[in-house]
């Protein structure tokens, strides 16, 4: 009998979301559990890691690699699979990009581990207590992975074949990428499997965008109580439609939310955040140095915003590890 092939899927540093997803595949998981093997998948059925440190390297035909890379043991695990496998995907936004675990990135380490282990208002710990790579609890030393001190996307530690973007991907664009990788049915090496067009080009509201738009400053959704129909942007509400990636079905849109820019950015361009300031700066129609103030203020924390989803796949992003390097 021939053997069938081989699957992995990993989470790295995200929060599970995409693995959740590849469960909502429902009747076609069931098909593809007949057809392969799946050898390692944390969320759903136990493993041992000697089992995939045993196999042959390339004896995997695909690992879907989902999550950011943040501390030593993503480093491994994408580095083990990487040598197991014959194609990596990297499934879902925070792979792809670096996702929101990336807005970490922003600031140093220090900075984010007082935020997060004493600065919170959530938190209580009067004795400044951080995890450690070790600690020694009565004779006996236990570990833990070690934050990396920068936020990488899964291409910027290992070779990655593939690319399926989304905060999850869609179950459908899920179950195509496996159907066409399983079937050698692959575009080029390094392609996204999703969409090549902007959301703008797929949304039921672009009828309503017009040519021309008169904004002089923003506003946010929970601020109006926004039409149904009517493009977002017309209406001075921050949508990133125009610089994101299609794919998602318009699934904000079409519950009367703006695009947050989940799907990353559209191909072959600068980055969602430079092209969406360069599309607002050709919208607003201010001129007097009061109104480009107040226009500049309707948009608080643009970084947060516009890089919520892609900071370390960003200029910004290979800026600041040049920096963490500088300072190690
Ligand atoms: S800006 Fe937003 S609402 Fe307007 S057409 Fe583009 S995606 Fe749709
Ligand atoms: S509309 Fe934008 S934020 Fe919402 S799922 Fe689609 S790409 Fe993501």
């Amino acid at each position: 009998m021939t053997e069938k092939p081989k699957i992995a899927i990993y989470g790295l540093g995200a929060c599970a979301g995409c693995d959740q997803t590849v469960v909502d595949l429902n009747e076609i998981l069931l098909q593809l559990a007949e057809t392969v093997d799946i050898v390692l998948w944390p969320l759903a059925m136990d493993f041992k890691l000697s089992r995939i440190q045993a196999m042959q390297d390339g004896e995997v035909a695909l690992s879907i690699l989902s999550g950011a890379v943040i501390n030593s043991d993503h480093h491994e695990m994408a580095a083990l699979l990487r040598r197991k496998s014959r194609i990596v995907l990297a499934m879902g936004t925070c792979a792809c990009f670096g996702g929101v675990p990336g807005l970490a990135n922003f600031c140093g380490r220090e900075e984010m581990f007082n935020q997060v282990y004493r600065d919170a208002p959530t938190v209580t710990n009067p004795d400044g207590v951080r995890p450690q790579p070790e600690t020694d609890v009565g004779g006996r030393k236990l570990t833990l992975p070690e934050f990396s001190g920068h936020v990488f996307t899964l291409d910027q530690v290992i070779d990655t074949d593939y690319y399926l973007p989304g905060c999850p991907p869609p179950p459908a664009l899920i179950g195509n990428a496996i159907t066409a990788v399983l079937a050698g049915d692959l575009p080029p090496k390094g392609s996204s499997l999703a969409p090549r067009k902007a959301l703008c080009d797929t949304c039921p509201r672009n009828s309503r965008k017009p040519g021309r738009m008169d904004i002089r400053y923003f506003r946010r959704i929970h601020e109006v109580d926004a039409d149904p129909d009517e493009c977002f942007l017309a209406a001075g509400i921050v949508c990133l439609g125009p610089a994101t990636r299609s794919g998602c079905g318009e699934a904000c849109i079409r519950i009367n939310v703006p695009c947050r820019g989940c799907f990353g950015p559209v191909p072959g361009g600068v980055g969602s955040a430079p092209k969406f300031l360069s599309t607002l700066t050709s919208l607003l129609t201010v001129e007097r140095d009061d109104e480009i103030e107040e226009a500049i203020d309707s948009l608080p924390d643009p970084a947060g915003y516009l890089y919520r989803f892609c900071q370390p796949s960003s200029i910004l992003g290979r800026k600041s590890l040049r920096e963490e390097e500088a300072e190690a």
